[in-house]
């Protein structure tokens, strides 16, 4: 807890200067809050009996004058003080995202996108809130707790005695309904977020409702969600309800009890008919803080814990990184050598198990072998996207890891399957190969990914926009647009999984010549179901549990009577 505080401490560092003036601010609108019942008595008291109306407006005048002053504070704790708490949430935004670049794939694996955005989102405009109004709130609360005490106390000490006593019951009933007020907004949150998450998921999943006419399904799904919002809300609300009541009882049953035993003091002639009425007003002014603590009580755990959350967050060590001595390499030749290479997504399930394996710099390997049996995993290997347990992989005789992650991945280029694709221009998506491509190479990568006849038949060419992931766009044209990404970036090793999987054999077999001609002059590994489309490769690797159990050329595996590759081959060759 207190190293929580002492980290939350350290993002005011670089706004010292709008924290005290914030801070200061907000203590003197605090203060001149004090001043309007102390006026008032000394204005009746003794003033009015002076019968000098100079006098008198004098007065006036100056209290119009600590008015306006109050309200200059005002417009410094509203605007500098959001302002303050706003750089703060902007600056651990910032950071936020940044960390979030840098964690691996094996992160993304286990996380809920809708938790990760709620984090950047949600969390972090309620810590700006706490930021803004957590350190001030509590001190001037207590600050204008005492204040108006002692003031009370010096207006007449047995009424002071007597408020002292019966407030209490004030605070502890503010108290207790201010925690269940925070346990019914807690609930809510999570009904929020279950809500969030089944329109999320609603959204991104439409087409496939719309295609199984399910929607009825999905109606009473998140007509259920909404319910339980509802009666959570309710819940809530109804909370709400008897808490202001019953304060707003209990402060006035103290007014009128305090009412009572003043006017019998001023009967009595203990009491002055302005410390009366000036005790009166001090008595609101004693009660404001005490309605301000079951706003304290509701927004402090709440960004706590988002605070939590976000260090939790920014302390997950990203697993691949750079280590200190890291080289950034240049262009490499493309030779790769995987050595004795095991690794497996969990500890207790090994996918690869000493993997070995070289491939000559510019010489086209495919992997062949069933679903899951490992050929994806190897390729992910090679640009770190995850990290090796045992063994290494070399390229150009230097461990990957010993080069920079971004010099290594500049040197790599995939087409997979399912391309992503930014909801955006054509131009855009090509250029996010090389984001200082010229407009020239732009149309160069298009022409050679066989993309220009489509550019040119569109009115809007290039900034055509294709839609959110590509919808717009056929599943082939997206291949060709993944395809001239990576001739605009050229680099010297090419992996394709399975780029052509997803296509119908006539669109495959249009974009098998750009993939060759992307492949030319680069080492490539090429994952292919279909064994008609790595007939032409320079070794043929068939997969099989993580292992390597067959290779050779097509013509090779072929005659060997028996072999794995010939019975694969066997299963296709009539169907095609
Ligand atoms: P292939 O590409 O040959 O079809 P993969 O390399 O994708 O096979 O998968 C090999 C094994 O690793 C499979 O058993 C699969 O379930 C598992 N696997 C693949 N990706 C992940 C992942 N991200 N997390 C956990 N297990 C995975
Ligand atoms: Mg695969």
């Amino acid at each position: 807890m207190k190293d929580l505080l002492t980290r939350f401490a350290a993002y005011y560092r670089p706004h010292r200067g709008l924290f005290v003036l914030d801070f200061s601010s907000a203590v003197a609108a605090g203060l001149l809050e004090l001043a309007f019942p102390v006026a008032v008595t000394v204005f009746i008291d003794r003033l009015l009996p002076t019968n000098q109306l100079g006098l008198i407006v004098l007065a006036s005048l100056g209290l119009l004058l600590i008015y306006i002053l109050n309200a200059g504070l005002q417009v410094i704790v509203t605007y500098w003080g959001h302002m303050l708490g706003l750089r703060i949430e902007t600056e651990m935004r910032r950071k936020a995202f940044d960390h979030l670049q840098k964690l691996s794939f094996g992160f993304f694996d286990n996380m809920k996108t809708g938790h990760l955005v709620a984090r950047l989102t949600k969390d972090l405009e309620e810590i700006g809130e706490v930021a803004h109004h957590g350190p001030e709130d509590l001190f001037i609360a207590l600050m204008t707790l005492i204040g108006a005490l002692l003031l009370m106390l010096w207006v007449h000490v047995p009424l002071a005695l007597i408020t002292a006593m019966l407030v209490p019951v004030t605070a502890i009933l503010t108290t207790v309904y201010g925690q269940r007020m925070t346990e019914t907004w807690h609930a809510l949150y999570g009904r929020v977020a279950e809500f969030n998450a089944r329109i999320e998921e609603n959204v991104g999943g439409i087409r496939v409702v719309q295609a199984f006419a399910n929607e009825d399904h999905e109606r009473a799904l998140f007509a259920q969600n909404n319910r339980s919002y509802l009666a959570t809300k309710l819940e809530a609300y109804k909370v709400m309800a008897a808490s202001m009541s019953l304060s707003y009882l209990s402060m006035r049953f103290v007014q009128v009890v305090v009412m009572l035993a003043g006017a019998w003091f001023v009967m009595r002639g203990e009491l002055t008919a302005g410390g009366f009425v000036g005790f009166l007003l001090l008595l609101n002014v004693f009660f404001s803080p005490l309605e301000k603590i079951n706003s304290i009580i509701e927004t402090y755990p709440k960004g706590l814990a988002g605070f939590q959350r976000y260090c939790h967050f920014l302390d997950t060590r990203p697993d691949i990184g750079d280590h200190d001595t890291a080289q950034t390499v240049a262009r490499l030749e493309g030779a790769i050598d995987y050595r004795n290479v095991s690794f497996g997504y969990q500890a207790e399930r090994p996918v690869l198990t000493g993997l070995n394996l070289s491939i000559k710099a510019g010489e086209t390997v495919a992997f062949v072998g069933s679903s899951g049996a490992g050929k994806t995993t190897i390729c992910s290997l090679l640009p770190r996207f995850y990290e090796v347990t045992e063994g290494a992989i070399l390229i150009d005789g230097i461990d990957i890891r010993d080069m920079t992650l971004k010099s290594l991945r500049s040197n790599i280029g995939i087409v997979a399957q399912d391309v992503f694709l930014f909801a955006g221009t054509i131009r855009n998506n090509i250029a996010y190969g090389r984001l200082d491509a010229t407009e020239a190479e732009i149309f160069e990568a298009a022409r050679r990914a066989r993309l220009d006849s489509l550019i040119a038949s569109l009115p809007a060419g290039l900034d055509t926009v294709i839609g959110e992931r590509g919808v717009k766009l056929s599943g082939g044209q997206k291949q060709r647009l993944a395809v001239a990404r990576i001739f605009l970036k050229n680099p010297p090793i090419l992996i394709l999984d399975e780029a052509t999987s997803a296509l119908d054999t006539e669109t495959e077999r249009a974009i098998q010549q750009s993939l060759a001609e992307l492949a030319e002059g680069r080492t490539t590994l090429i994952v292919a179901h279909r064994l008609a489309t790595v007939a032409h490769a320079d070794r043929i690797l068939v997969v099989e549990d993580g292992h390597i159990i067959e290779q050779g050329t097509h013509s090779e595996l072929i005659a060997g009577a028996g072999g794995r590759y010939r019975q694969l081959h066997a299963g296709q060759s009539p169907v095609k």
